[in-house]
């Protein structure tokens, strides 16, 4: 099989070297990629958004899967530029991916599929703000209802900021907050049938204990020791069947990837969000336990046959991740600074690096390109020595100014 995969961060480098080993993937190319991916496939210079230059570009190389990495290709209908050529294609359609694009769509959806998720009210007018964060109460969560990169998102107890958030944002969906620990659950969908992947954790915000402002994710470990017997049984039957149903009604048959964000609250698992496409950092932690070679899988949510699959294959142990970030992200980060280390970190067992916002320093040098730069995986029999790994990996990065947070997995390592 002939592999394209649109993007070029970590989630998409994770998503490469996962292609990389499976022995029924004969080449990988990618657009735009990074240099830590052009070292399993070949990359091209391109606007991912662009359906039709991508489908040249897969004509071109005759690829047999184009897996979608970000969001922005999704929801400009890359996907279904390349279903109309008849190339098998890993990501929904551009009506389908409105599950991610418009949290009112989703919130609609969920409603009519009873699907168990936060009180919602979409407003638009700053009275129907304030009635909205009257009827909920604090803490407030203020989402814009359009695609902002996870960072559309305010979770605070400050009324003001609240209200000064809807107002920028025009309209929002306003919800009651749900309480209770984080998961992620990804699941592979070709419309008919769906397979769960191994859940995650994410850490959106940026400094350690859960302080500072909301990111795309400072890191991921899974498995998760501490999830409930049952979660994903719980899941797939209360929240993945009924939202493919209700799809499939509306005549949007969902094809790709479903990322079910939940809370579990006191009161049983809550969607706090879906994505239409595969999460970053998660991803980096759930690829690398993957035992089931992953082409004809992500190939079968297009072609159909994903039932015929069975179950998903998974190694024994833990995978962590940890983000190296660039000097004041997430605001307006530091960039074009010499990454250092790189070799030694890759040299530890069990540990290898991801690259996520890099680009060429010359001919042979790596600088950082982004917010997000690196992502460093530790592996091992457990949690604690996936993460201690990870870690140990971290310290021989060199990149002035560069932040991590030293707490991903930590508390679950500790109860082991
Ligand atoms: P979203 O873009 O909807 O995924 O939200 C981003 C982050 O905001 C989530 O991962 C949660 O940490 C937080 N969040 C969103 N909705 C809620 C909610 N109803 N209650 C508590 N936290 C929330």
């Amino acid at each position: 099989m002939k592999a394209l995969v649109l993007g070029g961060g970590g989630r998409e480098h994770a998503l490469v070297r996962a292609l990389s080993l499976d022995p029924g993937v004969t080449s990988i190319h990618s657009a735009p990629g990074n240099p830590g991916i052009s070292e399993l496939a070949e990359n091209h210079v391109l606007n991912v958004t662009d359906g039709l230059a991508v489908t040249e570009l897969a004509a071109r190389i005759r690829a047999e899967l184009v897996v979608i990495g970000p969001e922005a290709p999704l929801v400009s209908g890359v996907a279904d530029a390349l279903r109309d050529r008849g190339i098998p294609v890993f990501g929904p359609d551009q009506e389908a991916a409105r599950l991610e694009g418009s949290k009112a769509f989703a919130k609609e959806v969920m409603e009519a599929a009873g699907v168990p998720t936060a009180k919602a009210r979409v407003c638009r007018t700053a009275s129907q703000v304030s009635e909205a964060l009257d009827e909920f109460g604090t803490p407030y969560v203020v989402k814009n209802d359009g695609l902002a990169a996870g960072k559309g998102v305010v979770v605070t107890e400050d009324r003001a900021l609240a209200e000064r958030h809807a107002r920028e944002c025009g309209r929002v969906v306003i919800e009651e907050f749900l309480d209770g620990p984080e998961v992620s659950l990804f699941v592979l969908s070709d419309g008919l049938h769906a397979l769960p992947l191994l859940p995650a954790q994410d850490f959106k915000r940026a400094y350690d204990g859960d302080q500072g402002p909301n990111t795309g994710g400072m890191g991921a470990y899974a498995p998760l020791p501490w999830a409930p017997a049952g979660l994903v049984d719980e899941v797939m039957e209360s929240v993945v069947r009924p939202t493919l149903v209700e799809m499939n009604r509306r005549g949007k048959r969902y094809q790709g990837l479903l990322y079910v964000g939940l809370a579990l609250t006191s009161r049983g698992p809550r969607v706090v969000e879906f994505n239409a496409r595969f999460g970053d950092p998660e991803t980096q932690v759930v690829l690398d336990r993957l035992a089931t070679p992953i082409g004809a899988v992500l190939q079968a949510t297009d072609t159909g046959g994903l039932g015929g699959i069975g179950s998903l294959q998974w190694k024994s142990g833990a995978a962590v991740t940890v983000v190296v970030a660039a000097e004041n992200y997430p605001g307006d980060p530091v960039k074009g600074d010499v990454i250092g280390g790189l070799d030694q970190a890759n040299a530890l067992e069990g540990a290898y690096v991801l690259h996520a916002g890099t680009d060429w320093e010359g001919t042979n040098g790596v600088r950082s390109s982004g917010g997000r730069v690196l992502n460093v995986v530790g592996t091992g029999i457990d949690l604690r020595q996936a993460r201690e790994r990870a870690y140990e990996a971290v310290s021989r990065i060199e990149l002035r100014g560069s932040f991590h947070r030293t707490d991903i997995a930590e508390r679950a390592a500790a109860e082991l």
